[in-house]
């Protein structure tokens, strides 16, 4: 069986550099916010050529500080994709905010440039974009549509470490971006961890603030903050892998282009290939009609699959209020999407089954 993810099997390779660290940490004493999150913030900063990274709990953390750090009037409204993780969307109800959802383009799976402005209103602060499955979104259109409405940027960048978009990283691309170093994504701890970036300076003393209950200087509160901080040894974690960031992206890359060359299916929708080389890959999501058809076919030939995401938001019980809303281009994607494995476990044996085996189907 290839599973479509085995998370022990990706950290195998680090497994004594972490264990390293881990003795290291130990003889430390010191647990939360210490010099192993400041060296990640500064290196992964530097990585991906920002001035400020403040590390943050998790990522859904990490995108409600940003909205909580520019002080928005309450119930303001925030563009963002009706096609996405539900935490983005929780992001902004979390902070008080009203989301506003802009339907993707079919064929990236990203908000459509063309379909923001008409959604726009006095009442608009941000648009937050997502960039899904480590595909980055079309950030000069959006970026000229924020600076001709005074609208803030903040990225999702959440499964895009290591993404290009026009020779910059994603995290540099608008104002403030989110990250999640969840062990699933392409930059994964050992348990939950966040970051920040911001080229604002103000914003990111804001972020510190909020991160640690609105306390610069012990027992002072400026605001009403969080506890959300960063320990010690996930960023001890993460400082060994974000050297290997570079490299596990290029496998991504090159099984990508392997599925990209090679599945010939007409019955499977593929992802777009014009930027294989800047795409992080996180997800290699394909369409299909049936898809429980397809994912049982390929379950029964040893390949398991996952979906992202089976539930459009507008349609989770949790959003009931925007239950009689629609949006058919999101509501057909979670209908046919169906994701392939892609890590840096595969063998090529394994990528070669998984890519004979999907052009088989009929
Ligand atoms: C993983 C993810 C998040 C949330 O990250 P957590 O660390 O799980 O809170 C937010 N947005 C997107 C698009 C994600 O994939």
């Amino acid at each position: 069986m290839i599973p479509f993810l085995n998370l022990k099997k990706i950290n195998e390779p680090y497994e004594s550099e972490i264990k390293d660290v881990f003795s290291k940490f130990l003889d430390t004493g010191w647990y939360v916010l210490g010099k192993q999150v400041e060296e990640f913030e500064n290196a992964f900063a530097k990585y991906c050529g920002s001035n400020n990274c403040i590390g943050v709990a998790n990522g859904l953390d990490a995108l409600e500080i940003i909205l909580k750090s520019y002080d928005f009037p309450p119930y303001s409204e925030i563009i963002v994709p009706s096609n996405t993780y539900i935490a983005s969307i929780l992001s902004i109800s979390n902070a008080g905010l009203k989301p506003v959802f802009v339907e993707p383009e079919i064929r990236s799976y990203n908000i459509d440039p063309v379909r923001i402005e008409e959604k726009i209103t006095e009442n608009t602060k941000a648009i937050l974009v997502v960039h899904l499955y480590g595909r980055a979104c079309e950030m000069d259109e959006i970026n000229a549509i924020a600076k001709k409405n005074n609208l803030k940027v903040i990225e999702d960048a959440a499964q895009a470490h290591g993404s290009v978009y026009g020779g910059s990283l994603a995290g540099t691309l608008g104002d403030a971006a989110a990250f999640s170093f969840y062990p699933t994504k392409n930059l994964g701890a050992m348990g939950d961890a966040g970051a920040v970036l911001t080229s604002d300076k103000l914003i990111a003393e804001k972020v510190k603030l909020h991160r640690n209950y609105g306390s610069k200087v012990k027992y002072q509160n400026e605001v009403k903050g969080r506890n959300s901080r960063l320990d010690e040894l996930q960023a001890a974690i993460l400082n060994v892998k974000l050297r290997y960031l570079d490299n596990d992206n290029l496998i991504r890359r090159t099984i990508a282009k392997s599925y990209l060359s090679n599945i010939t299916n007409p019955m499977v929708i593929m992802p777009l290939d014009d930027r294989v080389n800047e795409d992080s890959w996180h997800l290699f999501v394909v369409r299909v009609q049936d898809r429980e058809r397809f994912r049982s076919f390929l379950s029964e030939n040893g390949i398991g699959t996952d979906i992202h995401y089976p539930i459009a938001p507008h349609k989770q019980l949790a959003y009931s209020e925007l239950s009689k809303t629609s949006f058919p281009i999101s509501e057909q994607i979670h209908k046919e999407v169906v994701s392939l494995p892609l890590n840096t476990a595969l063998t090529e044996t394994e990528i070669n089954h998984i890519i004979n085996i999907v052009n088989l189907y009929k």
